[in-house]
Formats: C-alpha cells, structure tokens, sequence
C-alpha cells in the first residue's frame, strides 16, 4: 500500500524550467490541499554534507542529504503551496495546487539560519517575499508565527525556549 501511494504521487509530478528560477518541479495534475505529494529521499546524517546545497537540515543533529530525485528540484517560495511533514518526510500540499503550477516549500520551515554561502535571493515574486532568504531566525515576527505551525520540530523547540 505503502508503495502504490508513493507511485501515484510521483506521477503527479514533473521537473521542468522555472522562470528566473532554473529547474523546478512542477504538478502534472491537480493536487489537492492536504494530499501527499511526495515522500523526501536522501540519507541521514549527523553532520550538515559539505557541497551538498540540497541537503535539508531536519533536527539539531540530523540532515538529509540530496536525493538524486525529484525533491532535489523543491524550490523555495516565500508563499509556498507545500509544506513538510517532518515526522515522515513527507511534502504535502497547504494548497490546491492547479495543473502546470510550481511546487514550492518555504525553506525557512527547514532551515533556522543559513550559511551566508548559501543565502540567496528570493525570485518568488509574492507580496509577502522577504527578498534575501536567510533562515526563519531572521523573519520577521508576524512571518514566524505564520510558519511556525510548518516549521521542524527543533525549530519549534528553539523557539519555545
Ligand atoms: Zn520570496
């Protein structure tokens, strides 16, 4: 079961080139809001991979590295149509998502603070764009509340204390 839900996921899926943006994966289909749209790949490591821009920091020990797949190609937005599910990694979409779209995750929800080398500006064009990204230590505050319900769980803990 398991299996067929991953397969019926990816199908929905595409990588193709995003305006000002390179590649990005794109919906081949519909998706609904709150439907898995594709389960994340890599391997877990306790340490950040060195030259592994795609690696995803998950907990205060833990990174997965890039895939080789599809989620290598996840583009941030900073109003995004997918966020994680950090207990399964799992991306699934906040939104319905038409035909053709980008599909998109705030990078803030992963990451507390990136590396300078890796802050980038943000090509998103959306009214709430907070133009360089730089990790959800320093959005602003109204943005980290709206994200704190999609952030990893050691964000959220950070922010607890
Ligand atoms: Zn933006």
């Amino acid at each position: 079961m398991a299996r067929y839900e991953k397969f019926e996921a990816f199908k929905k899926l595409g990588v193709s080139q995003i305006a000002n943006k390179g590649l990005g994966l794109v919906a081949l289909e519909d998706i609904h809001a709150g439907e898995r749209v594709l389960k994340l790949g890599g391997r877990l490591l306790k340490r950040r991979p060195a030259r592994d821009p795609r690696s995803m920091r998950i907990g205060e020990k833990l990174y997965l590295t890039s895939s080789g797949f599809l989620d290598d190609y996840l583009n941030h937005s900073c109003e995004p149509n997918c966020a994680i599910d950090f207990s399964s990694l799992t991306l699934f979409a906040i939104k319905h998502i038409k035909k053709g779209e980008e599909i998109t995750v705030n990078y803030c929800t992963i990451e507390y603070q990136i590396a300078p080398s890796y802050r980038f500006r943000c090509a998103c064009g959306s009214k709430s764009c907070v133009g360089v990204v730089s990790g959800f230590k320093n959005l602003p505050k109204n943005k980290k509340e709206e994200l704190l319900r999609f952030v990893a769980p050691y964000i959220k803990m950070r922010v607890q204390l």
